[in-house]
């Protein structure tokens, strides 16, 4: 009886395990670089960079915080 309840336990550890890791590589909403993020242009030298990595200063994207400092906003 006892060994019953020890093979089932283990299935059901590994049940979840593999609906866990499943839900991991799956559907969810992964940021993943360049796909599905927006992509902004740098307002100072024009490169295109993600949303989410740009800095942005009153409407305008910057690629890094030297070229937001060297393109003052007119
Ligand atoms: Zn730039």
């Amino acid at each position: 009886m006892k060994i019953i309840l020890l093979v089932l336990g283990l299935l059901l550890v590994c049940w979840i395990l593999r609906s866990y890791r499943g839900r991991l590589r799956g559907d969810g909403p992964r940021p993943a670089s360049g796909a599905g993020e927006d992509m902004v242009r740098c307002a100072h030298c024009g490169v295109h960079l993600p949303r989410g990595e740009s800095i942005v200063t009153q409407g305008s994207f910057y690629c890094s915080p030297e070229h937001q400092r060297e393109h003052p906003p007119r």
